[in-house]
């Protein structure tokens, strides 16, 4: 006997926090931040407030009534033991997109992360370089200490145990011996920090017995999981089949034939779009774009879409041109080294924006740990053809101190889905008009955003690759989250059982 409850994500596009109980003992199948929910209280100059910790946010329930959160985060006018306390033995995480992992921070230290090697790498890098609000500080946080007055919380600045770590269970066989240096180091004097541990999966017991498998989603790292216990079952998390390693999310679906109940992402279910172009046409699109151009090329793929900053990286290959990144996106390529070995900042070199101060992350990386070039922006405008500048719509202030000429913008990202977004490619365009840049890849029209489908395929499965899928396991069971359409499912699968959030699925 055992239940699957939905928390949150059950018909949204993220937020995802599924519950999987068995005997007392459970886990989350990710606890990632409902950016749509989020959205109808919050916007950038008005969020949750840091020294009233998860007062805020358990309030205007953003967060599921639960008592499962940080002591140190809540403060003393918030009750939350009157709420069901769950036994929860790990988040089990599908991949480090905000929307699957953005709430874990919040959770008591004692729960641990079950995830990649890969997802660990970037967790820890994004906590390195990016900086958090103090509801996504996922693989380490700064601990709070109340205030004189104890409804407030804020930061514990004693030197000593500033920062906590959260307990990390690596699905990978084995972790390479440099990756716990790497993880191990503190971003400001990459001197060794008590992080917490990293263990083994043959180490971790738990109720069911966890499956992992890599799938080809927008990240890497990105892992779906077969689950062994009084049933089977499969999570696939966020999954593509067109892309390079579609390959690998079909072994998932073919080696989970007897999972009796499928959980199933189905974010392109509401979105009327057939394109399914491989990342092969993208390249070619984009290199079409890319040869037409005389001046400087400036590619706009998402920072951690690491497959599309390959085809970049390709182009500049072939054209001859260097491709220059950020610093944030060249310290996560760093982080996924000391993963798997390869190195994929050859050939690359960083863009040096013109700061007053350089990080001391960036100096201790690039200049000690891993040597890497750096270009400013006089050396781009002296000479512009040698280079593809990879930047996004919050870089473009960049482009005046370049001032590029018969240059090209090329946008290989996701559309705009949101009102507040089509706002930023508005102003993005105004940008680019203003600095004569040549676009590709998405136009205003009558004041509105339009792409041009040549130039990006999609992270998620198309409907006919989510058929697929489900054919393939052809489970009893079907609960699709992360969709703002479960009826399509309803529609085509008898066996669909659409939970609401909070609802509970009983085995
Ligand atoms: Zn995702």
């Amino acid at each position: 006997m055992g239940s699957i409850t939905i928390y949150d994500g059950a018909d949204t596009i993220g937020g995802t926090k599924i519950y999987l109980e068995q005997e007392g003992e459970g886990i989350f199948l990710d606890f990632g931040m409902n950016f749509k929910t989020y959205g109808k209280y919050f916007q950038e100059y008005l969020k949750a407030r840091t020294s009233r910790g998860i007062y805020d946010l358990f309030n205007l329930n953003l967060i599921p009534k639960l008592n499962i959160y940080r002591r140190d985060l809540i403060p003393s006018d918030l009750d939350i033991s009157v709420y069901p306390s769950l036994n929860v033995k790990g988040v089990l995480l599908s991949h480090a997109h905000k929307d699957h992992y953005g709430n874990i921070g919040l959770l008591d230290p004692t729960i641990p992360i079950i995830s990649s090697l890969k997802t660990i790498a970037l967790l820890k890098a994004i906590r390195d370089c990016y900086r958090p609000t103090f509801d996504s500080e996922t693989a380490y946080f700064s601990m709070r200490v109340p205030t004189n007055d104890d409804r407030c919380i804020k930061s514990d600045q004693k030197k000593n145990n500033m920062y906590k770590g959260r307990e990390f269970i690596c699905t990978a066989e084995d972790i390479p011996p440099p990756f716990f240096d790497f993880f191990r180091k503190n971003k400001s004097n990459w001197k060794p920090y008590d992080y917490g541990d990293i263990c083994e999966l043959c180490d971790y017991s738990f109720k069911f017995a966890i499956n992992p498998f890599e799938v080809d989603h927008s990240i890497l790292g990105s892992t779906a999981y077969k689950l062994e216990g009084d049933i089977t079952l499969a999570y696939t998390g966020d999954f593509r089949l067109h892309g390079t390693e579609g390959y690998k999310s079909k072994q998932f679906f073919q080696n989970s034939k007897d999972a009796s109940i499928l959980i199933i992402e189905g974010t392109r279910t509401s979105i009327e779009d057939p394109n399914n172009k491989t990342e092969d046409e993208v390249y070619e699109n984009c290199l079409d774009a890319a040869e037409r151009t005389k001046g400087l090329i400036i590619a706009d793929f998402a920072g951690r879409n690491f497959e599309r900053l390959k085809i970049f990286q390709k182009i500049a290959e072939k054209l001859g041109r260097t491709l220059l990144i950020t610093a944030k996106t060249a310290y996560l390529l760093y982080a996924l080294e000391n993963a798997d070995g390869l190195d994929r900042l050859k050939n690359i070199k960083v863009y040096k924006d013109l700061r007053t101060r350089p990080r001391n992350w960036e100096e201790n990386i690039f200049k000690i740990q891993k040597k890497i070039e750096y270009v400013d922006p006089f050396e781009v405008s002296k000479d512009p053809k040698n280079y593809i500048v990879s930047f996004s719509f919050y870089d473009i202030n960049n482009l005046l101190d370049i001032k590029p000429e018969d240059a090209a913008y090329i946008y290989s990202s996701s559309e705009a889905f949101e009102e507040e977004s089509e706002f930023d490619f508005i102003r993005l365009k105004n940008w680019l008009n203003h600095l004569n840049i040549n676009t590709y890849g998405f136009d205003i029209i009558q004041g509105k955003p339009v792409f041009d489908k040549k130039f990006h395929t999609s992270g998620h499965a198309s409907t006919t690759g989510l058929l697929w899928a489900i054919d393939t396991i052809d489970p009893e069971v079907l609960i699709p989250v992360h969709t703002e359409n479960p009826d399509w499912f309803k529609n085509s699968f008898d066996n669909t059982v659409i939970l609401q959030n909070g609802e509970k699925y009983q085995f």
